[in-house]
C-alpha cells in the first residue's frame, strides 16, 4: 500500500524521554514548560519574533479572525481546505470568493478590488500547497482599502518569501501542525504576527480570556495545546531540516519521472523558497483523473483529490463565479508524498499514471 501521506514518527525512546519529564512534573497542559520550550525553539528555527502554539490550525484561524475584529464580508479563496471557509462562517461572517490564478492556484490579486464593498473587512488567502501568494500585491490592495490580511499558511512550514519566513507576512499568519503536515505535533497549530499587542490579545483568547485567576480580558476560547503535543513537536523539530531536504529530492524525482505526462504543475512564486510539501498535478479532464484514481487505488496507491470540491460550490455559501477554481478543482490530485516514500514507489506511481494516460490516447 502506498498512502498519500504518512505521519513522521520519531524514535519512540526520544518521545519517551519527554513523557518521563511530564510524569515527573505532573503538569499536563495549560501553558506548561514543554509548550513554552516549543514556542521558543520554533521561533528560533523559523526566525520569527512572535508566535503562539494553539490546539490546531482551525482554532488558529478562528482566533485570528476574532483578534482582528473582522466582520461583514471577508474576501477569500475558493481553492483551499474547507477550514479556511468554514472558520469564517463559524465566526458568523460572509466569505466572498475571489477566483484563483490558474497557474499558481492562489487567489488572483487582480480580481480582489472588484469584490471589495463597504462591508469588506479583510482578505483571508491561502498559500496553496506551500506556494506563497503574491504577497506584495495583496498587501498593496489591503493598504489602499484599509483591510486586514490573514494568511492560511497551513502548508508552509519551511517556506520563505523574499528570504524571510512566510509566516511573518499579513496581519496574522496561521499554520497547522496536524499529523498530515510536513512538520507536525500530532494535533496543533500556531498564530504568527509581527504586532506584539495583537499577540497579547491572542494569548488571552487562547486561554478563555483569563487575565489572572479571576479576571477576564476578553472573550476567549480553549485554544491551548498539551505537553504531550508539544513533546512530539520538540522531537520532530530535530528532524525538520532532514524532512525538508528529503521532500525536495523526492519532489524533483517525481518531476523528472513525470516528463512524459500530459499535465499541468503549479507555478511557484519567483520570490519563494519553496518547501516542496505536496505534489499536485492537474490533468486534462476529470474523467481521466477518475480513471487514474481508480486504477491507482486498485493497485494499492492512494492519491488524494485535494482540494476538491471548490469551496464556492459548498451548499452553505452564496454563489460566486470562480471559473478557474471550478475548472482546476475537479482535475487536480496530489500524488503520494511523505518522508518514507521510496524511489521505487515513486516509479510505481508514475508507471501507473502513464499506463492509464497512454491507453486512453
Ligand atoms: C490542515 C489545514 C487546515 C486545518 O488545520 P487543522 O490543524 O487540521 O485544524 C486549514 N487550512 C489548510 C489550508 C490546511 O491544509
Amino acid at each position: 500500500m502506498i498512502p498519500i501521506t504518512k505521519p513522521f514518527m520519531p524514535r519512540l525512546e526520544e518521545y519517551e524521554n519527554y513523557v518521563r519529564g511530564i510524569w515527573q512534573r505532573q503538569w499536563l497542559t495549560n501553558n506548561g514548560p514543554l509548550v513554552n520550550e516549543l514556542e521558543l525553539r520554533l521561533k528560533q528555527y523559523l526566525k520569527v519574533p512572535h508566535m503562539l502554539y494553539v490546539s490546531n490550525g482551525t482554532s488558529a484561524l478562528q482566533i485570528a479572525i476574532r483578534a482582528l475584529k473582522l466582520k461583514g464580508e471577508i474576501i477569500t479563496t475558493p481553492f483551499s481546505f474547507i477550514a479556511t471557509t468554514s472558520s469564517i462562517l463559524w465566526e458568523g461572517w460572509k466569505p466572498v470568493f475571489v477566483d484563483i490564478d490558474p497557474n499558481t492556484f492562489n487567489i488572483d490579486p487582480a480580481l480582489i478590488e472588484a469584490a471589495i464593498t463597504p462591508e469588506t473587512s479583510a482578505i483571508i488567502a491561502t498559500h496553496v500547497f506551500g506556494n506563497p501568494c503574491d504577497i506584495d500585491a495583496i498587501q498593496a490592495i489591503a493598504q489602499k482599502h484599509n483591510l486586514k490580511v490573514i494568511y492560511d499558511a497551513s502548508h508552509c512550514f519551511g517556506t520563505k518569501y523574499k528570504d524571510k519566513c512566510v509566516f511573518q507576512y499579513g496581519d496574522i499568519s496561521v499554520t497547522s501542525f496536524h499529523a498530515t503536515k510536513l512538520y507536525h505535533t500530532i494535533e496543533g497549530g500556531a498564530v504568527f504576527t509581527m504586532n506584539a499587542d495583537l499577540l497579547k490579545e491572542m494569548a488571552y483568547m487562547r486561554n478563555f480570556g483569563f487575565n489572572g485567576p479571576d479576571d477576564f480580558a476578553c472573550i476567549g476560547i480553549n485554544g491551548k495545546n498539551s505537553e504531550f503535543h508539544a513533546a512530539m513537536g520538540l522531537v520532530n523539530l530535530k528532524y525538520a531540516d532532514e524532512l525538508l531536504q528529503k521532500r525536495k529530492s523526492q519532489f524533483l524525482h517525481y518531476a523528472e519521472l513525470l516528463q512524459g505526462m500530459n499535465m499541468q504543475m503549479q507555478t511557484i512564486d519567483k520570490n519563494a523558497d519553496y518547501n516542496y510539501a505536496y505534489f499536485p498535478i492537474v490533468l486534462p479532464s476529470e474523467d481521466l483523473l477518475k480513471k487514474m484514481e481508480a486504477y491507482m487505488i486498485g493497485n494499492g496507491i492512494h492519491p488524494r483529490r485535494y482540494f476538491y470540491p471548490s469551496l464556492h460550490t459548498l451548499r452553505f455559501v452564496e454563489k460566486y463565479e470562480c471559473t478557474n477554481s471550478q475548472s482546476i478543482a475537479p482535475r487536480v490530485m496530489c500524488l503520494p508524498l511523505h518522508h518514507d516514500l521510496s524511489e521505487e514507489e515513486m516509479h510505481m506511481v508514475v508507471r501507473i499514471l502513464l499506463r492509464v494516460q497512454n491507453n486512453l490516447r
